[in-house]
């Protein structure tokens, strides 16, 4: 503990550096401020702080000042006193690590809620000077800012854990949901305009005389940081004693508009950053309350907070954002459109019942961002399944690239332009050598038909072997070779070319539980169907790690077995990776890679254009080769336009770049964990398995026979629904709850999940 410099230290600090005798008190707040009277009745504040701190704030303190000052806005502020010497900061002792003094001038006035609600020419003005502020200060270029603390509010989601310091469930409840709205918020705050603020403008540090906001105190907080920050937090702090908090939001929103427009975009992230600002300020206080000895300082604000968060609980973002952007010219959320409820029965009237919808309550989502959908109603879900937004929804990046080309060049592959060889090169330089020649569709479908063309031309042959459940796209063909389909409800059965061997499932099945013996296994039972059938194979078709099938982490062994049978009986080997490739499965950039074989043909699609169609075959010279023999020309019209080829390099510019493979197998492996702790409290996981961010939660209703539960899936996936969270099911039984969001899942996002499943299978149980 650092130890806190008593009386007599103080009075022979302030007599040595600064040649001042007085008397000291000690003020609130965060840091070790006392009072000082001199002899004359002169006023002073004497900080003493770490030093690092200490040189921090000096620096940022210095630049802020004299910016404020030479502004002319008109406030006081603290001016640091030289020491005899001329120093700005004087040595403070004592150990464990050095403290550092500096005395400040004392700047008048009172503290904001000192004397309850605001007047509204108040409001207006505290808006109007945060405004000013923004434009005095924004621009600083101060090395020291470029930092971040315990309460920097872009960094909010890491302390989501302190909340389970929180000892009232209610309460707890109200600050999860507080963090909630934040990190809804986070996936937008490198878009917005960033600059250099005071980080710290709460009703203690804005010091007021009536209508007046005459000072401003302590700049220990400033950091580099969007500018809507600044006005979020004075908005959680400044509001915490208004009758009408919306009404007093409003006033000083417009006051800050009048200097500093603000854009659509930053009205909408103020609301959820004042929840998170207030969250934060809660969630701190539960954690220092378990410390040894807790300032009284630390929980001033706490009870007024969790009134705030109380009034604030249950109000959609989109409605508060609305009535704090009431004075003002802006419309949050302007993409609201038509009410869920009509636009399902439009929905319903245009297109076939064939065409499904997922939930039993459907989510209307007007945008996204990271690893979030966000409805009509401003408010985020947490998207764990969608593998298509694979480095976020909407990356500004991609869609930059993408507009960016469109507005360029978009023509197609009977000409030449730079972009498709170098989406060629790059893409081929992430597989293992050999596979070097691409073909550049559209959908993953078309990806395995030309897969299937490429297998037959090559071979000669016709058969293909397929997995269980597998599913590899909606065409007339591949529908022939998909069991989930043609098995499935309206299939028509197995086509006699077609041989389905058994799912490589370490769960379920006749090897289950075996280790790499099971992948031999399954291996083996792939060359036993060879030996059965009377022609020579095209191709083995699979997904490195069967997904539809249920989320399957195939046991070690399997694919190497498995090819080495195909390949005496002369086919091709076609692995699909349009769920798992890309860095989805962590350890590796490509699924297969995990079981340390190389296909003849890689298929790819989903996350390839992160939403744009833009899907590939990739194989061997000498199987284009074959393709080309046959005579027949090969051309897609919108496969690999320049459009498609610049989005694509985008995503993996982005993959590698923002270090997504490395940061799934983090955060996966987090969750993942997270979940299996489950088990222990909740009988109905069967299993919990995966690799990165491709995980599969198997629900049964007994573990030992293992029979499925999947209406106990449905359920949770339901519930987990209504609570903002996107999940499906998959798997033969429809009992596996698959997980494969975007690679950009935080870990708070992770911690979530898990404590969202958790309540959803205990209130099961009740
Ligand atoms: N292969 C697999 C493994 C898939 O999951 C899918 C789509 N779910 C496809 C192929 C077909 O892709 P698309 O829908 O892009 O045609």
């Amino acid at each position: 503990m650092n130890r806190r410099p008593g009386g007599a230290d103080l009075s022979r600090l302030l007599r040595e550096f600064w040649g001042l005798e007085g008397t000291f008190e000690a003020l609130g707040g965060e840091n070790q401020n006392h009072l000082v009277t001199t002899l004359d009745g002169s006023r002073y504040v004497l900080k003493v702080a770490s030093a690092r701190a200490t040189r921090e704030e000096v620096e940022l303190e210095r630049a802020a000042v004299r910016a404020i000052e030479a502004s002319g806005v008109g406030v006081a502020l603290p001016q640091m006193v030289p020491t005899r010497t001329g120093e700005v900061v004087a040595p403070a002792g004592p150990e464990p690590w050095p403290l550092l003094a500096r005395l400040l001038t004392f700047v008048p006035g009172d503290s904001w809620g000192a004397f309850g609600a605001a007047s509204p020419d108040r409001l207006a003005g505290a808006g109007w000077l945060i405004g000013r502020l923004a434009g005095v200060l924004g621009d600083l270029d101060v090395p020291a800012a470029h930092r971040t603390h315990r309460w920097d509010l872009t960094r909010a989601g890491l302390l989501r854990g302190e909340v389970a310091c929180i000892r009232d469930p209610s309460r707890r409840k109200l600050a999860t949901e507080a963090f909630r709205l934040w990190a809804g918020a986070a996936p937008w705050l490198a878009e917005v305009p960033h600059g250099f603020i005071h980080g710290d403008l709460n009703d203690e540090n804005v010091r007021v005389e009536g209508d007046r906001v005459v000072g401003l105190l302590d700049f220990g907080d400033a950091l580099r940081n969007p500018l809507v920050c600044e006005l979020a937090i004075a908005l959680a702090y400044l509001l915490l004693e208004e009758p009408d908090p919306w009404d007093a939001g409003a006033r000083l929103v417009e006051g800050y508009h009048g200097v500093r427009p603000l854009s659509v975009r930053e009205c909408e992230l103020l609301f959820p950053l004042m929840c998170g600002r207030l969250a934060v300020s809660v969630a701190i206080a539960a954690g220092r309350r378990g410390e040894q000895a807790p300032r009284e300082a630390w929980f001033t604000t706490e009870a007024a907070a969790w009134r705030a968060l109380e009034g604030f609980a249950g109000i959609d973002p989109a409605e508060a954002a609305d009535r704090l952007t009431a004075r003002i010219d802006v419309t949050p959320h302007p993409d609201r459109g038509q009410a869920r409820d009509e636009l399902l029965a439009r929905r319903t009237s245009r297109f076939s019942a064939a065409l499904s919808l997922s939930f039993a309550t459907p989510l209307k989502a007007v945008r996204g961002r990271g690893a979030y959908l966000y409805d009509e109603r401003g408010r985020a879900h947490l998207d764990l399944y969608n593998n298509v937004c694979h480095v976020g929804h909407c990356h500004p990046r991609v869609v930059a690239a993408g507009q960016a080309q469109m507005g360029r060049l978009n023509t197609n592959t009977r000409y030449l332009y730079d972009l498709l060889a170098e989406y060629a090169d790059r893409l081929c330089a992430t597989l293992p050598e050999g596979l070097d020649h691409c073909f550049l569709v559209n959908s993953g479908s078309e990806a395995n038909e030309l897969a299937l063309r490429l297998a037959r031309a090559h071979t000669g042959h016709r058969d293909v072997i397929v997995l269980e459940n597998a599913y590899h796209g909606h065409t007339s063909t591949l529908i022939d070779i998909s069991p989930y389909k043609f098995d499935g409800p309206g299939g028509q059965g197995r086509k006699e070319w077609v041989h389905v061997a058994p799912m490589p499932d370490g769960y379920r099945g006749p090897y289950r539980g075996q280790g790499r013996d099971a992948g031999v296994a399954y291996g083996e039972a792939v060359g036993r169907l060879l030996e059965g059938m009377d022609r020579r194979p095209a191709a083995f078709i699979a997904e490195s790690l069967p997904s539809v099938g249920g989320q399957i982490v195939p046991p070690e062994g399997y694919l190497e077995t498995a090819f080495r049978h195909v390949r005496s009986a002369g086919g091709l080997c076609i692995l699909d990776e349009v769920q798992v490739g890309f860095g989805r499965v962590g350890t590796h950039f490509w699924g297969f890679e995990q079981q340390g074989v190389v296909p003849d043909v890689v298929v790819m699609g989903k996350p390839m254009g992160n939403g744009h169609p833009l899907a590939a075959v990739v194989t061997t010279a000498a199987v284009a080769h074959s393709f080309a023999e046959t005579g027949m020309e090969y051309f897609s019209t919108f496969g690999g336009n320049p459009v498609s080829c610049a989005i694509g390099l985008a995503v993996l510019d982005v993959v590698q770049e923002e270090g997504l493979q490395e940061h799934a197998l983090a955060v996966g492996t987090r969750l993942r964990d997270g979940l299996r702790s489950l088990m222990d409290r909740h009988p109905v996981i069967g299993d919990v398995r995966g690799t990165g961010l491709f995980i599969g939660v198997e629900l049964v209703r007994d573990r030992d026979t293992r029979e499925p539960a999947p209406r106990e899936a449905a359920r949770l996936v339901d519930a987990l629904r209504d609570r903002r969270i996107l999940t499906g099911t998959d798997g033969p039984h429809e009992n596996v709850i698959k997980i494969k969001g975007p690679l950009v899942l935080q870990e708070a996002d992770a911690d979530l999940a898990v404590e969202l499943v958790d309540e959803v299978l205990g209130e099961g149980r009740r």
